[in-house]
């Protein structure tokens, strides 16, 4: 459903104003408008972030916020992966308990959501979790300056210069969790930077500290203007996704995906052999492709690859910090006095 939707909003906007067509250009949208059809924007451009050598964002620090222990590690962990490997410092922050998602009793629920947390972040290679543990599915009867502070204070403890997140104009969202975190991480990330919002915290020590770069994600229609190659993360994007089994589309449902067609005499050669294949292919193959639809509510990481030429690939909203032509107009406009 969500294919068609976008493919609707794309093509009653195509060769409209704000359907405007790509710009040319090597890292640009090579494929001459490819994603017009699937993608609803309104900026002329995509930007396709490719892996970079070396360690071009050392000493640079990220935030990978996410309600829930299975967002980011299926929305975003290829990117994450790509921007830890270019040396950014990362910590993974966690606004829910989970305690509606999993087996067992809610404790037990919570824990083994807990525990898979950890996981995620330790293949991700973050550096260390925050669990603000406010009540799964109740995002929106929690006090808002109460969590909108708690970012804010951890934004200037951490000195976070990049976030990722659910998009807060994300269309359809439907979970409470998902659209209210992304509207309190938007607030935190310019308020942080204030010289005046929680001035405890200031006098406690910290210092305004604003978050200059943004990638956020959505699972309904967004204003895509950025495409990260993670061919070389995909693996990674896997084995986070593999961590996590208390809930979620990974885990070892690939290896009961197996052990089901077994009982029936039957099995998939793209499963392999193993439990341990089963769950990683599984997930590759079909969660990430060819059945991200039914499994993630979103495209393939690979289909949305393969407009842009490249093989696997997570589409982003992504705001920077604005270029200033201030200095470019004083040394083309100054006179002496
Ligand atoms: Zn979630």
């Amino acid at each position: 459903m969500d294919i068609k939707r976008r493919e609707f909003i794309g093509s009653a906007l195509a060769g409209s104003a704000i359907g405007l067509p790509f710009a040319s250009g090597a890292e640009k949208d090579p494929t001459g408008g490819g994603t017009k059809e699937q993608f609803y924007r309104t900026e002329d451009e995509v930007v396709i972030e490719r892996p970079a050598s070396g360690k071009p964002h050392a000493g640079k620090v990220l935030a990978a916020i996410q309600p829930h222990v299975d967002d980011i590690a299926i929305f975003a962990s290829g990117t994450v992966a790509k921007l830890i490997n270019e040396g950014y410092t990362g910590y993974l922050i966690r606004t829910t308990n989970d305690e509606m998602a999993g087996a067992g009793t809610t404790g037990e629920t919570v824990l083994h959501n807990e525990i898979d947390n950890e996981a995620v972040a330790k293949v991700l290679g973050l550096k260390k979790t925050f669990n603000l543990e406010y009540r799964n599915h109740c995002l929106d009867s929690e006090p808002i300056q109460d969590f909108r502070g708690r970012l804010i204070l951890l934004f200037r403890l951490l000195k976070v210069d990049t976030v990722l997140c659910y998009d807060p104009w994300g269309l359809y969202e439907e979970n409470p969790d998902h659209y209210v975190t992304a509207k309190m991480v938007e607030a935190a990330c310019w308020m942080a930077g204030m010289e005046k919002d929680y001035p405890e915290q200031l006098a406690a020590g910290l210092t305004p500290h604003g978050v200059r770069e943004k990638y956020y994600f959505a699972r309904g229609p967004q204003l895509v203007n950025r495409v990260v190659d993670i061919s070389s993360t995909i693996d990674r994007k896997v084995a986070a996704n593999v961590a996590i089994v208390a809930q979620g589309p990974g885990g070892n449902a690939g290896a009961r995906l197996r052990q089901s067609l077994a009982a029936k005499g039957q099995r998939l050669p793209i499963l392999g052999d193993d439990d341990e294949t089963a769950n990683r292919q599984y997930i590759k193959h079909l969660v990430l492709d060819y059945d991200s639809q039914a499994s993630r509510g979103v495209p393939s990481d690979r289909e949305v690859g393969h407009k842009y030429g490249l093989e696997w690939a997570e589409p982003f909203h992504y705001i920077g910090p604005p270029e200033s032509k201030l200095d470019q107009y004083i040394a083309e406009h100054k006179t002496s006095l």
